[in-house]
């Protein structure tokens, strides 16, 4: 029997770097994204809520008790990927993702607006 040339040790260190790595791959991801761009929902001129461009999500945007439209966010954008509006304009705009950028869907008024850091939004706030 010949001695194995990875041990049990071994893979355990190769793990072990390996998450080592992942580790600070994502702590690079997120010292990049420090900033913390959100996107701003507003049905009928009302927040209807803010989510972070930086995570994969998909929002439902109900209105009287109906979805009306889905906002998907994925890769640092955010697209609208289903309305009931009948023009579905809005699912035509394009991905959202620098600061002020909107999908506007005009029949169900919904908003979606790329908006910058959390600090700026509470400016903002402040400021109205
Ligand atoms: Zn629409």
């Amino acid at each position: 029997m010949s001695k194995k040339r990875f041990g049990k040790n071994d893979i355990l260190f190769i793990g072990g770097i390996l998450g080592i790595a992942l580790l600070f791959m994502l702590l690079v991801f997120f010292l990049q994204n420090k900033e913390g761009a959100c996107v701003e929902v507003t049905v009928d001129g009302k927040v209807y809520g803010t989510y972070d461009l930086n995570e994969n999500q998909e929002i439902p945007i109900t209105i009287d008790g109906e979805v009306t439209n889905v906002l998907t966010i994925k890769d640092g954008k955010a697209k609208m990927t289903d309305a009931d509006c009948p023009d579905h304009l809005c699912m035509h705009q394009k991905a959202i993702s620098k600061e002020k950028e909107t999908i506007v869907c005009l029949p169900n008024k919904v908003v979606a607006e790329v908006t910058g850091s959390k600090e700026k939004q509470e400016f903002d706030s402040i400021a109205r």
